[in-house]
């Protein structure tokens, strides 16, 4: 397999957390006999300095060259003081907005050896594993008209969708949970919205084409309860942007740790991965940001990019592997040694990034001498 990756690493944490992403993705790359390419690119505070823009179009037209872009994380206290279209953000933004993807994809899943981590008791979390299929470029924050008049005192918004927009975001939910415990929540409030309507009618005819798939319909505001009362009963959970944004930091609290979040955006020109957290500048250079996150978006990448899926569950749990041998970042180690199982040794970011290396190793073996058999 032959892979082009565009590597963006952009500012803060986002060079310490995706050098460990790419070490694993070499270690795929090693093991599996694949030929990847890492293209590294600059985005971000990191691209202002030398160049003057957030997203060179050098970069911009890589990206667009390569098969999937890795990104970082961006945010550089020393432009706080620069116009919004200027920041290192906007790189963020335009570099989405130029790969067009219309899926976001966000796993919350409950890590065992985690569980006091999250504010939830244990029993609620256990088994959670929930995939977000969130629309992204349609919705409250894209539709016009759209105003803020001040000298009337009032504003408004837009939520418009088209059928053909819903249609294909639920696509994507229903081809996903095919692969997985075949179940698609789809999440409206089609008891008040005309919009939520056309998605609820337009999400139901989808669903005719996934015979294989259980499809169910929740309102939001019952949604946002369910999700903390009984997050194992959800496998797919599909929304439109603005209910999914809020839904699925809501659902972040399942995992405990912000480090340990990974997400993809998919169906556009080509296909973005990047963790959910920021550059967090308040540890930047310390060695105490978990690569976890990074990590499992380079799982992610495989998954989707690459069709690996082998590969993708293997560094998935290898990273489950490092967790119950006790092994914790700063970020991920509170809570009570006994609740979690095992004695917890704190590493850094770059002996994280070791020991899910050596679990990947183990297990590639394993399965490489079972495939021999
Ligand atoms: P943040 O995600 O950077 O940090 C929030 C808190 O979580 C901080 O205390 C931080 O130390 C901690 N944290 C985040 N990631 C961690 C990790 N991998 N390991 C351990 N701890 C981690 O959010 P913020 O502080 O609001 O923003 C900082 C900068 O990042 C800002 O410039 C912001 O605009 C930018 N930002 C970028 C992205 C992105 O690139 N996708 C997302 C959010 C914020």
């Amino acid at each position: 397999m032959r892979l082009k990756i565009a590597i963006l690493a952009g500012d803060g944490i986002g060079p310490e957390v995706t050098n460990e992403a790419v070490n694993i993705l070499r270690a795929v790359a090693e093991f599996g006999g694949h030929d990847f390419t890492f293209v590294p690119l600059l985005l971000g505070g990191v691209a202002i300095t030398a160049t003057g823009s957030p997203l060179p179009t050098a970069t911009l037209d890589a990206c667009l060259e390569s098969d999937a872009v890795l990104l970082g994380a961006v945010g550089d206290k020393k432009f706080d003081a620069l116009s919004p279209d200027k920041r290192p953000e906007a790189g963020l933004l335009q570099i989405r907005h130029a790969l067009g993807g219309y899926a976001n994809l966000r796993p919350s899943i409950a890590y065992p050896a985690l569980s006091a981590n999250s504010p939830l008791r244990p029993e609620v979390t256990e088994g959670a594993d929930i995939l977000f299929v969130r629309e992204l470029l349609g919705g409250l924050y894209f539709g016009s008209p759209r105003e803020w008049n001040k000298s009337t005192g009032e504003a408004w918004n837009t939520m418009r969708y088209t059928r053909a927009e819903v249609a294909r975001v639920a696509r994507v939910a229903f081809e996903l949970a095919s692969n997985r415990r075949r179940k698609v929540t789809s999440v409206d409030k089609a008891n008040v919205l005309e919009v939520s309507q056309l998605w609820r009618a337009t999400v139901t005819e989808v669903a005719r084409d996934f015979p294989s798939v259980t499809l169910e319909h929740q309102l939001v505001d019952s949604m946002a309860m369910h999700l903390m009362n009984i997050p194992r009963n959800f496998d797919v959970v599909l929304t439109e942007n603005l209910f999914g944004d809020i839904l699925s930091d809501e659902a972040s609290i399942i995992t405990g740790s912000l480090g340990m979040l990974p997400s993809a955006t998919i169906g556009g020109a080509v296909n973005l991965y990047e963790p959910v957290h920021g550059s967090a500048p308040d540890i930047a250079g310390t060695g105490k940001a978990n690569p976890l996150g990074a990590i499992l978006t380079a799982a992610m990448l495989l998954r989707h990019s690459a069709n690996l899926e082998e590969d993708a569950a293997a560094i998935e749990a290898a990273v489950r592997t490092v967790l119950a041998d006790g092994h914790r970042t700063a970020d991920i180690a509170r809570g009570s040694a006994s609740l979690n199982g095992a004695a917890q040794h704190l590493v850094s970011t770059t002996e994280m990034g070791k020991l899910v290396h050596q679990a990947l190793a183990q297990s590639i073996d394993q399965r490489q001498s079972m495939h021999a058999v």
